[in-house]
């Protein structure tokens, strides 16, 4: 067996290697349960890691290698622990979950599994996919493997930290305002969210089910591709899915000729740290080099932006979250006196502070005095803000930001102030509001800290923004390494480590 770096290997290559017969499968999956046992103790990007499986299912592709061999097989993967997997306890980072074994399994988890997968394990999140530094987890804080005082970003922290330690070839995550993107961003890997509808929700436990979507975060722009290619599809599951017009293609672009770039100066204006902004116009620089043209679009109603998804995705949370009652998944307390005892201190128990608070703010904003001031008023801005973008999409073929306003931040530093943490997805959040696919490239580093780089793209555009990614990617040249150090906790990390440990590393 050639000896392989996790820390450097890409499903591309891993792929070449199984199908060239230099490394079998069951050796694969030892490279990355290895590189686990290494640093999981420090990172702690997984909630459960899924040893059985991947050691019996990698040695089955070995075994079957003629009969198994799709494009995926083989290769190893880890899954945000918010997609329902049979046999396999689902937390979705919270206590009223923490034992939870669904019955069956997400539609794109299927979908890669049915292309023999190496599942590797569950990844952290903030819980319920609600946050952006993974610190909402009920069981443990994710470390970012570039610095390990520093967050990895959030809700999908967990998968961006295992792919970037090379605890994981690739992962999926799932984006309701950012969380597939940011985190990205912050572990210098790539992540993107496909339009909403490409990619089946059915399995995935619904946060905002108008602004979920599942996507790939992977060590390349092609990896990404790939991934993509077998995750999307329709699923008369969901009745949002919609089939892509056009099969997802392998970018090959090295060039961006005549590819007009919009860079919207609303986004700029964001509070964006200087290193950010640096390696954002150097990264522009490169599409004018590569042949493109930027060019300055407005987007005028992206300051009202935040504020009506803070409304958007807490109404829908505090719909979707009323399953959680005792009664039919998860957690009970104990020694209910009545059914209104046992459905108070379940939900009470069950449930961690910042998903509370989505739940009073939604469960307000949908009362029968408020709906029309605020849910009804927030919908509004949604098609104001799809509109800025249906307009700029007129003149421009996709349109470029800073992923994040700003690098991974030191643990503990935003968890007491709820407005400086969403704040970290001022540049996400639109895309979601407006259903359009995007992706996060990381374009170099700031105080040693990865920097990532959006590309935003009209409906069904998935194809141009991979192109386009696929030719930036080749010419930033961006080797992501990351160095495991620990600059020191300056920040009250104890507070933010508030949750109880999880047991649960079989
Ligand atoms: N950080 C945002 C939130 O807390 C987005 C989360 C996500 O995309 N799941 O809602």
């Amino acid at each position: 067996m050639t000896s392989l770096d996790p820390l450097r290997l890409t499903a591309r290559v891993a792929k070449r290697l199984l199908v060239d017969g230099e490394i079998s499968a069951a050796e694969l999956a030892k490279v990355y349960l290895d590189q686990i046992a290494a640093v999981e103790p420090r990172v702690r990007a997984y909630i459960r890691v899924t040893y059985d499986n991947a050691a019996k299912y990698s040695t089955k592709v070995d075994r079957e290698m003629q009969a198994l061999r799709g494009p995926l097989a083989g290769l190893p993967i880890a899954i945000k622990d918010n997609m329902v997997t049979e046999g396999v306890i689902t937390t979705c980072a919270s206590r009223i979950l923490r034992d939870y074994m669904p019955v069956y399994t997400a539609t794109a988890v299927r979908q890669v599994w049915d292309d023999h997968v190496v599942m590797l394990g569950k990844t952290n999140l903030d819980e319920f996919a609600m946050g952006s530094s993974t610190e909402n987890s009920a069981f443990q804080t994710t470390r970012n493997p570039w610095d390990l005082a520093t967050v990895p970003g959030g809700s999908s922290g967990g998968s961006a930290a295992a792919v970037a330690a090379g605890e994981a070839l690739w992962a999926l995550g799932s984006d309701t305002g950012g969380s597939i993107r940011q985190p990205a961003a912050l572990c210098g890997i790539v992540g993107m969210k496909p339009t909403y509808g490409a990619v089946s929700r059915y399995g995935l436990i619904a946060f905002a089910s108008s602004l979920d979507q599942i996507g790939p975060l992977t060590r390349s722009v092609y990896d990404c591709a790939l991934l993509l290619q077998h995750i999307v599809g329709h699923d008369h599951n969901d009745a949002t899915s919609v089939a892509l017009p056009e099969p997802v293609a392998l970018p090959d672009a090295e060039r961006l000729d005549g590819l007009r770039v919009g860079i919207p100066a609303e986004y700029l204006a964001a509070g964006i740290e200087p290193g950010v902004r640096a390696r954002f116009d150097e990264t522009l620089a490169r599409v004018e080099e590569l042949g493109g043209r930027c060019v300055e679009i407005g987007l005028p109603h992206t300051e009202y932006a935040l504020p009506a998804y803070y409304i958007i995705a807490p109404a829908e949370a505090s719909a979707n979250l009323a399953r959680f009652d005792g009664v039919r998944y998860g957690y009970r307390c104990a020694d209910p006196v009545d059914l209104l005892d046992m459905y108070e201190r379940t939900r009470g128990e069950g449930f961690g502070p910042e998903v509370k608070r989505r739940i009073m703010i939604g469960t307000y904003a949908l009362s029968a005095g408020y709906y029309d001031a605020y849910y009804g008023r927030a919908q509004k801005v949604r098609t104001l803000v799809r509109r800025d973008f249906s307009r700029a999409f007129a003149d421009v073929d996709l349109i470029a930001s800073p992923t994040t306003p700003s690098v991974a931040f030191k643990a503990g530093s935003r968890t007491a102030d709820p407005l400086s943490m969403y704040m970290c997805d001022i540049c996400t959040i639109p895309v979601n509001l407006a259903g359009l696919p995007a992706i996060s490239i990381p374009c170099g580093l700031s105080d040693g800290l990865p920097v990532g780089f959006q590309l935003i793209g009209p409906a069904f555009s998935e194809n141009r923004i991979l192109q386009a990614a696929h030719a930036l990617e080749g010419a930033i040249g961006f080797a992501p390494a990351p160095t495991f150090r620990d600059s020191g906790a300056e920040a009250d990390v104890a507070g933010a480590a508030a949750g109880v440990p999880l047991e649960v590393h079989e």
